[in-house]
Order: C-alpha cells, then structure tokens, then sequence
C-alpha cells in the first residue's frame, strides 16, 4: 500500500519536474508521518523513503525509540557525544525532521533527535536551540518558519521581518540556517497555493540581493500532498507528503 503510494507519487513528481525543467533528484520527499506507527515507518523506509517528519516532539521521541535499530539520524550531522544516539555509519541513513511548532521548553529533546527543525520563527526560539545544542556540542540545522498569508497559522516570521532574524540568528554559533519553510493555506484548487510559494521563493532570493546573511538558504519547504506540484514549478527542493504516503 504505501509502497503503491510512493510509486505514484513519484511519479507525479517525474511528470511535474519534467514540465519545470527540473531533476527529480532537486526534490527531497520529506515523509510527514504524524499518526502513523512504526511499522508503517518502516515500510515506507523499505520502499526509499530516507526522510522521516513528524510534528510533534513527544510523537517524535516515542518513534525514534521504537525504530532504535533505524535510528541513523546523527550521522553526517556533528556529533552527538553520547554514543546512545550513536549509530552504525550506513548508507540506509534516515533523516528526521520537525515540521510542526517548536515550543522553547522542548528545544533540548528536539536538538537531541531531530536533524532539521523546519520552524524557527523568533530569536527567543533560535537561542534555545543554539543554547541546548552548544552543550550537546552539535550544530543544528534549521530553516526559518516564514507566514507567508496571514491566514494561515498563528507561526512563522512575517516576510518583512525575516531578514533581521536571520541576520540575529546568524551571531549565534550552534545554529545554521538552511533555508526557508512556509506553509500554505488550505485551497480548494492547488493552483490557488502557487502565490504563496512564489512569495517564499521571491523572499529567499530578495535576501540574497540584500547580502545580509553568509547562510546558503538552498532550502526551500513547502508543499504538501495536494499542491506539491505547484511547488516543484517554483522551485522546491523539500516537500511534506503525508496523507499521500
Ligand atoms: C501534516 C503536515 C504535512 C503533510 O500534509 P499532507 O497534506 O498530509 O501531505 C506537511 N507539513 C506540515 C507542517 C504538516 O503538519
């Protein structure tokens, strides 16, 4: 079943990079596995997925125990030094991802188990997370939570203040910032959610003009089951797929 799913969609991912000139190998498919168990983890590990999300940290914590034994997310990132969170170097490494809200009293669970933490939306956050990764001596990666309609949620940085967090984020030395997230409003049409990824996009390359950071803000997530593609066609290089897994 999720096997047949992933099938499909890459192959909507195929037929969408080949009308947007782009590789498939551009487009990271970030597996939101809220509400499912372990297993269903598993499978989707078995059929290529190598990019687990969850939104929860408490979620989180229990399903990284539960697949200790795929519990690869430490390597390449550096070093956590207790060698629990430590796993065998394998090319079957799986990456996880915090894709919902991140509260500051769960920043040291979250810097313990999660490679990218897609919603940084405040310094107050950010230094938590540089705080409670000095002490693990680890840099965490994270990409700026950006609010790109107003109606959307209660997070994420308003566009015009992103660039003086990112250039406060960027003091501090335990926190590297990858790129930028939105999420977009619920529409009925995908094509209705294209404004708000070209707005993300848009924000990125502005912030480039601006050379107010030294971050390479290669990544850019947004996107999830029922608009990616309109989101392939601007230039994502991370989408959120849960329901279509
Ligand atoms: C649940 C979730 C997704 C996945 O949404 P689907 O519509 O199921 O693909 C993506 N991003 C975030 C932040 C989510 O919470």
């Amino acid at each position: 079943m999720i096997k047949d799913n992933l099938t499909q969609l890459r192959q909507r991912i195929a037929r969408s990079c080949a009308r947007a000139g782009r590789q498939e190998a551009e487009v990271t498919i970030v597996a939101v596995s809220k509400g499912r168990g372990a297993e269903e983890i598993k499978e989707a590990i078995g059929a290529g997925i190598t990019d687990i999300a969850e939104n929860r940290v408490q979620e989180a914590l229990l399903k990284y125990k539960q697949l200790s034994g795929y519990r690869f997310s430490v390597i390449g990132s550096r070093g956590i030094p207790n060698t629990e969170h430590r796993a065998p170097s394998t090319e079957n490494s799986i990456k996880w991802h915090l894709v919902g809200h991140l509260q500051t009293n769960k920043a040291r669970d979250a810097v313990r188990i999660f490679d990218l933490i897609h919603s940084v939306d405040s310094l107050r956050l950010a230094e938590e997370i540089n705080k409670q990764a000095a002490k693990m001596n680890k840099t965490q990666d994270v990409l700026l939570e950006v609010k790109t309609s107003p109606e959307t949620t209660k997070f994420g940085v308003k566009p015009e203040e992103a660039p003086a967090l990112l250039e406060r984020i960027g003091a501090l030395a335990n926190i590297k910032v990858r790129g930028l997230m939105t999420i977009a409003p619920l529409v009925d049409n995908p094509e209705q959610a294209r404004p708000y990824f070209q707005a993300l996009r848009r924000l990125r390359d502005k912030i480039y003009d601006l050379r107010i950071t030294h971050y390479d803000l290669r990544i850019l997530s947004m996107g999830m089951t029922d608009d990616f593609e309109a989101a392939i066609e601007e230039g994502v290089t991370m989408i959120r797929i849960g329901r279509g897994i």
